[in-house]
């Protein structure tokens, strides 16, 4: 981990700041703070891969248009995302609850439903956990363990330049989801419903995460928690290389396409830089492509989309036809409060 950069702002310097304070990690950890998962070395040739994260009501969450159950898949979902983005299996799960005293504490059976539910989808066992009072709201923490081969195992470090740079999905449903259900814009239901279900109820893209570490076919992975701007600027941080992405080929959801212009807002810019898509951005050298497309298609899986090209420098570059701009880091950043999706500045 570099030493912090005084002029990185927000969510990554406050992440890299932490990072130096804890310092480096013990020798059986194999990754520490910095990537996806932290990775534990485990007997037979397998790394322990663990993650944590925490869904807060009236941050990243609103229940007047999420119902509990939701809000129990979507906690589950997120970590089995990172989980993915290693190119590892989900297994077990420890969960903290907080519940506001005044709601009905059935409520919180609602939200074990829907964790149930991701649970059993993905081949995850809830083995314990703990319940707090929270008179602020609903506060959901989940950690989730799982395991990846050694040698399988996907970085976000290992991106050189050349390599292509693809996206297991189209983008920006989950950001223009969030946008129609908060600004409460009506629309057709075919069109917004694939949105809210974006948003709502997140697919992680887990059987494509084994795949690619499974075949060697991506260098270096990241799942889409805060936007390809933001996310990509990682990989390109962790691997010390630059990226540079086309406008006219980065995959617009076309439903997004569609629904951008009620709520006045650029389809590209919720593709880029809206957060929560949790499809899989990984990295790959040119000459895999027909091994890739091969293994995806194979496995019934969508093939993935190609958007951009690692290149020698270090920051994430725009081409659009007014030239080329700097992205990097302008997805969605908790501690920035001009953040375009910040939940907090609405
Ligand atoms: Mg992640």
């Amino acid at each position: 981990m570099d030493k912090p950069i005084p002029t990185l702002s927000g969510e990554v310097a406050l992440i890299e700041a932490l990072a130096w304070e804890f310092g480096p990690p013990p020798p059986d950890v194999i990754l520490g703070i910095g990537d996806d998962c932290a990775a534990l070395a485990l007997n037979r040739g397998r790394y322990l891969l663990w993650t944590l994260d925490t869904l807060t009501e009236g941050v990243h969450f609103d229940l007047s248009y999420m119902s509990l159950a939701q809000l129990g898949w979507k906690a589950l979902a997120v970590n089995v995302s990172d989980i993915a983005a290693m190119g590892g299996e989900p297994r077990y799960a420890l969960l903290s609850l907080g519940w506001p005293p005044a709601r009905n504490w059935a409520g919180a059976l609602e939200v074990a439903a829907g964790l149930k539910q991701a649970a059993r989808e993905f081949g995850v066992a809830v083995i314990g956990g703990d319940t707090i009072s929270s008179p602020s709201g609903v506060v959901i923490t989940l950690t989730v363990a799982g395991w990846v081969p050694a040698k399988e195992m996907v970085r976000r470090s290992g991106a050189r330049t050349g390599d292509l740079i693809y996206v297991t999905g189209v983008l920006g449903e989950a950001a223009a989801g969030l946008e129609i259900l908060r600004n409460r814009v009506e629309l057709a239901p075919a069109l917004t419903q694939p949105l809210f279900q974006a948003h709502l109820a997140p697919r992680p893209q887990h059987r494509a995460g084994r795949l690619l570490a499974r075949r060697g076919l991506a260098t270096a992975m990241i799942d889409l928690s805060d936007g390809v701007a933001t996310d990509l600027f990682h990989i390109c941080r962790a691997s010390r290389v630059g990226a540079r992405l086309e406008a006219r080929r980065v995959p617009v959801s076309p439903l997004v396409q569609a629904a951008a212009p009620w709520f006045h807002r650029d389809p590209l810019d919720l593709a880029l830089k809206g957060g929560e898509d949790y499809q899989l951005l990984f990295t790959s050298p040119p000459e895999k492509q027909a091994a890739l497309f091969r293994a995806f298609t194979r496995a019934g899986l969508p093939l993935p989309l190609l958007l951009g090209e690692i290149t020698a420098g270090d920051r994430v570059q725009l081409v659009t036809e007014r030239g080329e701009e700097d992205i990097s880091g302008a997805g969605f950043d908790h501690f920035r409060l001009n953040s375009p999706a910040n939940y907090l500045s609405s």
